[in-house]
């Protein structure tokens, strides 16, 4: 299947195998200007606002600080009169990082490599800040305390507004079978800050250990980590699943990215896509029984944030012979 980001640009690329790699694409160079900007005091007071345009592509390695790009969308945003004049760094917005990773170096921003989220920006300053910081590859309004996503068939789903550009962006997640890369629309799926061990990754080894080669299902398989984990892992067969939409899309967009070639079913119902060792279903977990005939090894439940998984368990047992609650 070919994939294409929805904004027609190549934003999904492949993904570096190794952590080096991406530490070396946020790691200045050499002649890389550092510049101290303390969060909490005024930045008109630390340096000169006018200034600021200057410094994009002004090294040769075409990088800036990470401080230095948010003081640029910051300095659009009072220019546009969204921010008051003596706004600081630390409460202007959420820069997401794409590939996002933890380094232990504040990183240094190519092109294109960082999607923003904002509760005040509006469309036009969205405009000017995609246009103005190179770095900046699109801009959400939304708040980050409010999670993105549904809960089940029954509730209405939250979502951020996209204002400009795209929010395509990838998260890099280690796992003891390899490095992967999760693409999500972030307007559309939660945002979850990169950790080097993620805990989810940890619960899933140790539920893996019980098994070889197991049948996997992936209950609320959002875009697709936990499974395709699974596939790296050695499982026999890994089933996909969610009633959302957008996370049945990335989850195509992140079995191809990850080396797992993808085939449309091109049919209406609830099989969406299958390969090699996968099927990928969207339909409430409750509905999935009608769906598959078969009792999986291995059933994954990693609901919404809050969200009471009584209900998810109770199905998820009736498929599967173990039941992970991630
Ligand atoms: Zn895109
Ligand atoms: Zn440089």
């Amino acid at each position: 299947m070919e994939i294409r980001c929805r904004c027609g640009d190549k934003c999904i690329r492949p993904i570096s195998k190794t952590i080096k790699d991406i530490e070396l694409f946020y790691k200045p160079c050499n002649d890389c200007k550092t510049e101290e900007i303390k969060k909490f005091s005024p930045l008109a007071e630390q340096i000169n606002l006018d200034k600021i345009n200057n410094y994009f592509g002004s090294c040769k390695c075409g990088k800036r600080h990470l401080d230095i790009v948010m003081s640029h969308v910051l300095k659009v945003m009072i220019d546009e009169g969204i921010k008051e004049k003596k706004s600081n760094l630390r409460n202007s917005c959420v820069p997401l990082l794409t590939p996002g990773y933890p380094t232990n170096f504040v990183p240094y921003l190519p092109k294109d490599s960082l999607v923003i989220l904002s509760n005040e920006a509006d469309k036009r300053c969205a405009e000017t800040i995609v246009k103005e910081v190179g770095e900046v590859k699109g801009v959400l309004r939304g708040d980050v305390r409010k999670t993105v996503g549904i809960k089940d068939s029954d509730s209405n789903p939250h979502v951020y507004e996209l204002l400009a550009g795209c929010d395509l962006r990838c998260d890099i997640i280690q796992t003891p079978y390899g490095v992967l890369g999760i693409y999500k629309y972030q307007r559309e799926i939660h945002i979850e800050f990169p950790k080097i061990k993620p805990p989810k990754i940890e619960i899933l080894e140790k539920a893996l250990k019980n098994f070889d080669m197991p049948t996997v299902l992936d209950c609320t398989c959002g875009p697709g980590t936990l499974g395709i984990t699974c596939l790296k892992a050695g499982a026999r067969k890994v089933v996909f699943n969610d009633i959302w939409n957008p996370a049945i899309e990335t989850t195509l967009i992140n079995l191809e990215a990850n080396g797992f070639s993808v085939k449309s079913s091109g049919s209406e119902d609830e099989l969406i896509a299958s390969g090699d060792k996968f099927e990928v279903y969207s339909t409430d977990i409750r509905e999935l029984a009608n769906c598959v005939d078969e009792k999986f090894d291995i059933c994954i439940v990693d609901t919404f944030p809050g969200v009471d998984t009584i209900e998810f368990v109770e199905a998820a047992s009736k498929l599967g012979k173990k039941v992970v609650v991630i």
